[in-house]
C-alpha cells in the first residue's frame, strides 16, 4: 500500500470468488483490498451455528469429484470433507406413490418411458458436447439453441409425460429455475460444463457427493483470516470512477479506495447497484439488465432420530409432484450420525414449506415428527439477488454472452457466472477468481497470457470415476426413431418385450 487506502488491486465482493482472487494476487506480493457489502464474507454460502443443529449450511455446501479448486482450497483450510449418506435406498415418489430405487436416477419401468428417459440424457449430453465451455456462442447451433426454452426442447423431443416431467425437475433441482425461463444452449452448457447429466445430478461420483465437515462457510474464513485488514466488511459499493490515473471506487459509508486494477466478483446483475464512469459500454451494460438470478428457498427439517435409515432408505428422494414445494431431498444428517436431518430446495419461493415443528405438550414426538427447522429463503437477500446463480433467458448468451469476462478498461470480471468449469458452484467462483487475478497480473507484466487460463490436479482424497454407459443406453431408439422404425401397428408389443427383458437384465442401470 503507498497511500491510505491506495491498492494495486480492489477486489468487489467478499464471496468466494472475490477471497480467491484476493488471496492469489497477495501470494504474488501484490495489494489487493476486498470491499464487501455485508457484515460477512461467504456471500451465497451461509454456515449457521446454534444448539439445535450445530452448525447448518443455508447456501451453497456440496462438493465432489473434478471440483478440484475448491477442495485445494478446503485442504489448505484445513476443512475435511465427508460423503453424503447413499448407503441405503432412495425413493422415487410420482403421483403419490413411492418407487425405492438404487442409483443415480429412477429406473423406468414403461417400455416408452424407458426409450424417451434414454433418449433424454443421450441427447442433452450429445447436445452440450456440441458445446464449447468456454464459449458457448460458438456452438454449431448457437443461434438456434438459443432461440429455444428448454422447455421447448423437451416437447420436442420427450414423447412421455413421464420423462417430460422428470426432465422438469432435472432443470428445478440443478438451476433453480423453470425450463420455460432458460436458454436451451445456456441450460445444456451449463449441464456441461459441470461434466455432463450423470456428474451434475448424481450424488456418488458426482456433484453432491460431499460436505464440508463444519461446513462451506469456513473456507472464506479461512481466506479473510489471511487476509486480514485487507478485508472491509459492511462495505458496499456504488460508484466505480475509471477517469483519473487510479480508479477510485466509492462505498455507501463513504470511504474511497484507489487502485490500478478493480475485479468485480458479484453476481453480474448486481452490477445494476453501482455508478459507472465512463458508463459502461453498451454490450455489457445490457448484459447485467438481463441475466436474472433463479429463485430458492433452502429447507432443513431436523428429527429425533433418522427413521428412515433404519427402514432401508438414505434420506434421498425425487418428488415428481405438481404441488410439491421440494423437488429432491438429500440426508443432512452429521456423519457421525448424531443430528439427523432431510435437507431439501424450494425452487418455487411462494410455496410454504415449513412443516412446524412439534410445539405440543407431549414431550415425546414420534420419529418422523420433526423437532426443528431451519430455511434461508436467498429471494430476499439483497447483495445476492437470488440463488444458486445467474441464468441466462433465450436469446442472450449469443448476443451478450462473449462480454461476460471482457474487461471493461482496468475493471476485470469474476465471479462463479464467469467460471467455465462449475459454474454456478464454488468451485466455479475459484476458477473465476483466479483467472481474473491472472488477468491482472498479465496486464501488469507479471505473468504471460499463456499463464492466465490453469488446469488443476485432482484431488487425491476426492478423484472422479468415469461414467460408463452401456451398449443399451447408446443405442437404444427414441420413441420416435421406433414408431418409424417398426411402423406403429406392431409398436406395443416389440416395445414392452424388449423394454421388459432389456430392464432384466439390469441393462439400462445407469452407472
Ligand atoms: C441455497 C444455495 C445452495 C447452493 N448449493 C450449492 C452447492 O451445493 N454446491 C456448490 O458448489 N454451490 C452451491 N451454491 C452456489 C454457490 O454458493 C455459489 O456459486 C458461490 O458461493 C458463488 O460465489 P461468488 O463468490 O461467485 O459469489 P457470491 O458468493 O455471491 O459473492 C459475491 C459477494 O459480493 C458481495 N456484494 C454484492 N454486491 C456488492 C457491492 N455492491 N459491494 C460490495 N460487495 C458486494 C456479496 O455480499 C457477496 O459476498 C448454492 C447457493 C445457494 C444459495
Amino acid at each position: 500500500m503507498t497511500a491510505q487506502n491506495t491498492y494495486d488491486v480492489i477486489v468487489i465482493g467478499g464471496g468466494i470468488s472475490g477471497l480467491s482472487a484476493a488471496k492469489l494476487l497477495k501470494e504474488k506480493g501484490l495489494s489487493p483490498v476486498v470491499l464487501e457489502a455485508r457484515d460477512r464474507v461467504g456471500g451465497r454460502t451461509f454456515t449457521v451455528q446454534n444448539e439445535q443443529t450445530k452448525y447448518v449450511d443455508l447456501g451453497g455446501a456440496y462438493v465432489g469429484p473434478t471440483q478440484n479448486r475448491i477442495l485445494r482450497l478446503a485442504k489448505e483450510c484445513g476443512v475435511k470433507t465427508y460423503k453424503v449418506n447413499e448407503e441405503e435406498r432412495l425413493v422415487h415418489y410420482v403421483k403419490g406413490k413411492s418407487y425405492p430405487f438404487k442409483g443415480s436416477f429412477p429406473p423406468m419401468w414403461n417400455p416408452f418411458a424407458l426409450m424417451d428417459y434414454n433418449n433424454l440424457w443421450r441427447k442433452m449430453d450429445e447436445m452440450g458436447s456440441e458445446i464449447p465451455r468456454e464459449a458457448p456462442w460458438r456452438a454449431p447451433h448457437a443461434e438456434e439453441w438459443d432461440k429455444m426454452t428448454m422447455k421447448q426442447l423437451f416437447d420436442k423431443i420427450c414423447w412421455t409425460s413421464s420423462a417430460r416431467r422428470f426432465a422438469t425437475l432435472f432443470v428445478n433441482v440443478n438451476v433453480t429455475s423453470e425450463p420455460h425461463e432458460v436458454s436451451a444452449l445456456w441450460f445444456l452448457w451449463y449441464v456441461k460444463q459441470c461434466g455432463g447429466t450423470m456428474r451434475i445430478f448424481s450424488t456418488t461420483n458426482g456433484g453432491q457427493e460431499r460436505k464440508f465437515l463444519g461446513g462451506s462457510s469456513q473456507i472464506s474464513e479461512c481466506m479473510a483470516k489471511e487476509l486480514g485488514e485487507r478485508v472491509k466488511m459492511e462495505s458496499p459499493v456504488y460508484k466505480i470512477d475509471q477517469t483519473g490515473d487510479m480508479v477510485e471506487v466509492e462505498t455507501l459509508n463513504k470511504e474511497t479506495y484507489k487502485a490500478k486494477y478493480v475485479i468485480v466478483a458479484t453476481p453480474p446483475g448486481l452490477n445494476l447497484k453501482m455508478h459507472f464512469n465512463p458508463e459502461l459500454p453498451p454490450l455489457r451494460n445490457q448484459l447485467i439488465h438481463r441475466v436474472p438470478m433463479g429463485s430458492v428457498i433452502k429447507c432443513i427439517v431436523y428429527y429425533r432420530e433418522n427413521f428412515w435409515r433404519k427402514k432401508g432408505y438414505c434420506g434421498t428422494m425425487v418428488i415428481e409432484e405438481e404441488e410439491a414445494p421440494i423437488g429432491l431431498t438429500l440426508d443432512d444428517t452429521k456423519p457421525d450420525g448424531t443430528v439427523p436431518a432431510i435437507m431439501g430446495t424450494n425452487p418455487q419461493p411462494n410455496t410454504s414449506t415449513n412443516p412446524q415443528p412439534n410445539t405440543s405438550t407431549n414431550p415425546q414426538p414420534s420419529l418422523s415428527q420433526p423437532v426443528h427447522y431451519e430455511e434461508k429463503n436467498w429471494c430476499e437477500e439483497e447483495y445476492s439477488g437470488g440463488c444458486y446463480t445467474a441464468y441466462f433467458p433465450p436469446g442472450i448468451l449469443t448476443q451478450y454472452g462473449k462480454v461476460l469476462r471482457e474487461p471493461v478498461g482496468r475493471l476485470y470480471f469474476a465471479g462463479t457466472e464467469t467460471a467455465t468449469e462449475w459454474s454456478g458452484y464454488m468451485e466455479g467462483a475459484v476458477q473465476a477468481g483466479e483467472r481474473a487475478a491472472r488477468e491482472v497480473m498479465c496486464v501488469m507484466g507479471r505473468i504471460p497470457r499463456s499463464q492466465i487460463w490453469q488446469t488443476e490436479p485432482e484431488s487425491v482424497e476426492v478423484p472422479a470415476l468415469p461414467f460408463v454407459t452401456t451398449f443399451w443406453e447408446r443405442n437404444l431408439p427414441s420413441v420416435g426413431g421406433f414408431i418409424n422404425f417398426l411402423g406403429v401397428a406392431s409398436i406395443l408389443s416389440v416395445a414392452t418385450a424388449a423394454g421388459m427383458l432389456a430392464y432384466q437384465k439390469g441393462l439400462f442401470t445407469r452407472s
